[in-house]
């Protein structure tokens, strides 16, 4: 161990960076530990001391909001600690992109904190975990990466938790920020980064919220299953619309219903790329919508607009104050004039 080098904490979570074969059920699940995942990484000692935290042994389909809040707990821990320069955890790759964004909106720290996973499992010969693992601990260790908030590196590209989504079910090079591209890169073992995060938010969260739903909407989507929802306790919606937000009329009056009853519904294109507007003003248009209280959450995708939701209702915020978080950049435009 050098001392030199800086201190990086790995929490681990599971995921298929840490899986391989299991002749029992015949196909792959996570089952290596920290120490085995980490001895695969070539020439660490040279950029970093790392420490493992055993987290879990998840696939990332059983991850959770409780988990989630329960690992930020953890990571806020070792972020607090003065010797640790940054924090890195390990993730299946198929929520990542909710954990890593629940991290970002609730971890109260300037240290690198990158969310890292991989697409090939311990047993193919392109095991891209090594790799993948190696670029997060020269990102983790650099105080350049200060004051990015939480980062997702994989295939040498490294995008903002608030922006990255995954966007390919096999390929490697899988996380992109569709609107904005990526903030840096790992070139040759080197730490590039170009752009700061577009927007970021802080939420203290004390208790998460009952469940937040998240639907998309569909061509002549039926009215009822927002209602079975609320009557079912949601705390809040997220509403997947068409294009440039809009939905179909028996899903508009099952979200006003909501809006008339104190509950935030919250707006996004099911639209890979792009921000909503208000502009079209037939029934269940979103000039409708906007107008009914729905909030617009810009350019957000439904499942990181669900997790920065939850993170409002989980920090006590009220409907006005969630209204502000999600249509800051509308505030600022209009501020303009
Ligand atoms: N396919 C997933 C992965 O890449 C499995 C998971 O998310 O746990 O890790």
């Amino acid at each position: 161990m050098n001392r030199q080098k800086p201190l990086v904490t790995a929490i681990f979570t599971g995921g298929t960076i840490a899986m391989k074969p299991d002749a029992g059920s015949g196909g792959v699940v996570p089952k290596l530990s920290a120490a085995e995942i980490l001895n695969s990484v070539p020439d660490l000692e040279n950029i970093a001391r790392v420490e493992t935290v055993e987290f879990g042994r998840y696939p990332s389909p059983h991850i959770t909001p409780e988990i989630m809040l329960q690992l930020s707990r953890l990571a806020q821990y070792h972020a607090e600690r003065p010797e640790v320069a940054g924090i890195i955890v390990t993730h299946g790759t198929d929520t990542l992109e909710e954990t890593a964004f629940f991290l970002d909106c609730t971890l109260k720290t300037s240290k690198p904190v990158v969310v890292v996973g991989a697409m090939r499992n311990s047993a193919e010969a392109d095991w891209d975990g090594p790799r993948n693992l190696r670029d997060a601990v020269i990102i983790a260790s650099r105080h350049e990466a200060q004051d990015y908030g939480t980062l997702i590196c994989l295939s040498d590209v490294i995008n903002a938790a608030s922006e990255a989504t995954k966007t390919d079910a096999t390929d490697i090079n899988t996380f992109a920020s569709m609107n904005f591209g990526p903030v840096g890169r790992i070139s040759n073992s080197s730490l590039f980064l170009y752009r700061k995060p577009v927007h970021r938010d802080h939420f203290d969260v004390k208790e998460l919220p009952a469940f937040v739903p998240l639907f998309k909407c569909y061509a002549g989507m039926e009215g009822g299953l927002v209602k079975l929802c609320r009557e079912n306790g949601a705390a809040g919606f997220v509403i997947e619309g068409f294009g440039a937000g809009n939905v179909p009329p028996p899903v508009f009056y099952d979200l006003v219903e909501c809006v008339k009853q104190g509950l935030p519904v919250v707006l996004v294109s099911r639209c890979p790329v792009g921000r909503i507007e208000h502009t079209y003003a037939y029934e269940g248009a979103g000039k409708q919508l906007y107008e009914a209280g729905v909030i617009f959450a810009d350019y957000m995708n439904g499942q990181k607009a669900r997790i920065k939701l939850m993170c409002a209702l989980g920090a006590g915020y009220g409907i006005e104050e969630i209204r502000r978080a999600f249509e800051w950049a509308s505030l600022q435009e209009n501020d303009k004039f």
